[in-house]
């Protein structure tokens, strides 16, 4: 990456920040671009000040303004959690369609590369499993986690277009459930909700009997995914997860067992469309990016929890 300059949309959030940092290690200069929609200042903490790191405060579905070469645009802005995009419903709607059209405009101009960042959602509820790219997913477009699938899948749908037909180069990752520092506390996400009640000795919330499953993955393996991504020729869509698969309840008593607390499991109800079960099929990227996750689940969450000891005086109060 040495001599090359980045783009990361959405740079000021959980995935973002990693990103930024990671790029800026392999001796990239670095254009974070973000209006802290779900993101934070405080996630550019460790960036800003850095030589080649630049910030610019900027919504991508107003227009995006970057002065300068491009050799690479990622593009991971859009909130990201149920809660989230159940409160911003159309902000997601439109960050995934007017703002992935404006950053493939970005990369199409500078002759750069443009990497998207997708879902393991646009597999919705699968009834296919584990999930591999050929699946074309089981979604509802009416419910109310369809604003993010379907903004998700219109986004590869239009990555795919603007390779098509006018030549952009283009990668798409389809990110499934990642974890670790900087996620909200409050972000409505199991792991943050789960590591928060550990801390605060409170009752773990399972949503339904807790035995849908889900795979969570250490965000500096999905970044090393990312960055080998967008370094190869692949161009169709790739999952970057961790397949060690486990049932809701399983990961309450492990982040109780990492966290040395947390009180009894209470059963709340079940979002609507809640996918059953998710793990991904990672052959692609095994055999096309010689990826694999290495970070396990215990060693991830130690470091999770930590993060969020340390910011339990102010963020992570009740
Ligand atoms: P996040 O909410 O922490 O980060 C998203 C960032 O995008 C935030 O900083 C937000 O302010 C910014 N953003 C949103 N709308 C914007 C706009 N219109 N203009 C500029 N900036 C905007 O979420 P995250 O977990 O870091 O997710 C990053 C990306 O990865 C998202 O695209 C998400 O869909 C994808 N993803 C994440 C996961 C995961 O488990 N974390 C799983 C699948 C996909
Ligand atoms: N979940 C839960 N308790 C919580 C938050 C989430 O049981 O406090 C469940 C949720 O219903 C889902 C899984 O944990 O089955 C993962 O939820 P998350 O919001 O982290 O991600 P998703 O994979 O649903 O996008």
């Amino acid at each position: 990456m040495q001599g090359k300059r980045a783009v990361v949309l959405g740079g000021a959030g959980f995935v973002g920040s990693h990103l930024c940092e990671r790029l800026l290690d392999d001796g990239a200069a670095v254009v974070a671009v973000d209006n802290f929609l779900t993101g934070a200042e405080e996630n550019l903490r460790t960036l800003r000040g850095r030589p080649g790191f630049e910030f610019v405060r900027q919504d991508i579905v107003e227009g995006l303004q970057v002065e300068g070469p491009v050799d690479y645009v990622f593009n991971m802005a859009s909130p990201a959690s149920p809660i989230d995009y159940a409160q911003l419903p159309l902000e997601t709607l439109r960050v995934g369609s007017l703002g992935t059209e404006n950053a493939l405009k970005l990369a199409e101009a500078r002759g750069a590369v443009f990497l998207q960042a997708s879902t393991s959602e646009v597999y919705g509820d699968p009834l296919v499993h584990p999930q591999h790219e050929g699946y074309y997913g089981n979604v509802n477009p009416i419910g109310p986690r369809a604003v993010y699938d379907e903004a998700k899948r219109y986004a590869e749908a239009l990555t795919s277009a603007y390779a098509r037909v006018r030549g952009v180069q283009t990668r798409i990752v389809r990110i499934f459930n990642t974890y670790g520092p900087r996620m909200r506390l409050k972000d409505g996400r199991v792991v943050p909700a789960f590591v928060g009640q550990a801390l605060r000795g409170e009752d773990f919330t399972v949503f339904g009997d807790g035995t849908q499953t889900r795979s969570f993955c250490y965000v500096k393996d999905l970044v090393d995914g990312l960055v080998r991504l967008m370094r190869s020729d692949v161009t169709g869509p790739v999952n970057i997860g961790n397949p060690r698969e486990m049932t809701i309840l399983q990961f309450a008593e492990a982040v109780r067992a990492a966290a040395g607390g947390g009180g009894k499991i209470i059963h709340q109800p079940l979002p609507q469309n809640d996918p059953k079960q998710r793990q991904p099929d990672i052959t692609r990227a095994r055999t096309l990016l010689g990826w694999e996750p290495k970070v396990p689940l215990e060693e991830g969450l130690r470091e999770t929890i930590s993060y969020f000891r340390t910011i339990a005086g102010d963020r992570a109060a009740p």
